[in-house]
């Protein structure tokens, strides 16, 4: 397949989703047998380019335009499908997240295309191959095959591994016709500031569950957090009760993160939260109950009243 690698661009930065998306592209290409390209759109993107440029790629698109300075659905999907028909791209992967969740299944509308979301891994079928993703919360992995010329694949970023690396590619610039997304104003960006790790791609989560009782407590979760170096996270029930934004939500509705630390506190562990924390590396958690689920997921488990032992911890610290 002729393969093109959407990546996502944030604030300036390439988002580290982008990475697994490669990484998949390099393994549907060398199943394939076919070629990889890489695209950046948005407004001087020309110095991510060393950046994205470095894993073998025979070329490296810019879309580069002031109207991509902000993002918005409509016109950023529009530009990707106008340079898939420009090359002829038959497969066009991104790392699942918040942008690509919003956009992809725009560019397979837009391509007609059939599309697999948070793929982990291609499965050989048949003769020919699928795409696995996990389903019911993690408990299952299906297999999904397409049957459109072309293939529009998100990569869910905590179950696929590093890129190899590989030269540069050939740097083009590309200018998709249309104009700015009529539809869609951009207004006015809205960000929490957070001198904390980014939850997404934080080493170290600290997960506050309604077991905390209060929002009181989440100072004393900050403070653990960081003496730990650590984000905070949360489970629905913490987002529900108005204790922290939804953007702190881990699990199937919320984020998926991989961190080498997940400190679950007062968390009961329900599929849905367990989702999201498929591919932390050390699970510990701390319940008042030893029967919670949490602990059948948990590589470390504290039976204990977590206003006991959240206090005794920091102070170790
Ligand atoms: C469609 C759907 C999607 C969902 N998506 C998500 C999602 O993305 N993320 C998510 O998190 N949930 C999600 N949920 C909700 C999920 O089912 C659970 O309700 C939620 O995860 C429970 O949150 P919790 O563990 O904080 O609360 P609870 O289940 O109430 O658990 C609280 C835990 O704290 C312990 N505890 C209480 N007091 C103490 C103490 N003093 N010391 C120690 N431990 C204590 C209790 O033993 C208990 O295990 C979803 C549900 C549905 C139906």
């Amino acid at each position: 397949m002729n393969i093109l690698v959407v990546a996502e661009v944030q604030l300036g930065r390439l988002k580290p989703a982008n990475l697994a998306a490669v990484r998949m592209a390099q393994d549907l290409a060398a199943k394939s047998g076919g070629s990889l390209s890489i695209a950046l759109i948005g407004s001087g993107v020309g110095d991510l380019v060393a950046d994205a440029n470095k894993y073998g790629v025979s070329a490296c698109y810019t879309i580069d335009d002031q109207r991509f300075a902000h993002y918005t659905a409509g016109s950023f999907a529009d530009a990707i499908v106008a340079l898939v028909k420009d090359k002829g791209f038959t497969a066009v992967i991104g790392g699942e997240a918040t942008t690509a969740r919003d956009i992809f299944p725009r560019i397979a509308a837009g391509l007609d295309a059939g599309m697999c979301k948070g793929i982990c891994a291609i499965a050989d079928v048949d003769g020919g191959w699928g795409y696995q993703r996990p389903v019911f919360s993690g408990m299952a992995l299906r297999t999904e095959c397409i049957h459109t010329p072309i293939h529009v694949l998100t990569v869910d970023p905590t179950a696929v591994g590093e890129p190899d690396a590989g030269a540069a590619g050939e740097v083009i610039a590309f200018s998709p016709p249309g104009a700015a997304d009529d539809a869609v104003t951009f207004v006015e960006l809205r960000r929490a500031e957070s001198a904390r790790p980014d939850l997404a791609v934080a080493e170290r989560v600290v997960g506050a569950g309604r077991g905390i009782k209060s929002a009181d407590y989440l100072d004393t979760i900050g403070t653990l957090a960081d003496k730990l170096g650590a984000a905070i996270g949360s489970t629905r029930a913490v987002v529900d009760a108005g204790w922290l934004p939804n953007e702190f939500q881990i699990g199937q509705t919320g984020k998926a993160i991989a961190p080498k630390l997940y400190i679950a506190i007062g968390i009961s562990g329900a599929v849905q939260h367990a989702a999201g924390i498929r591919g932390a590396k050390t699970i510990v958690a701390i319940n008042k109950d030893a029967e919670a689920p949490i602990f059948k997921i948990a590589d470390v488990g504290v039976v204990g009243d977590l206003f006991d032992v959240v206090p005794g911890l920091i102070e170790q610290l």
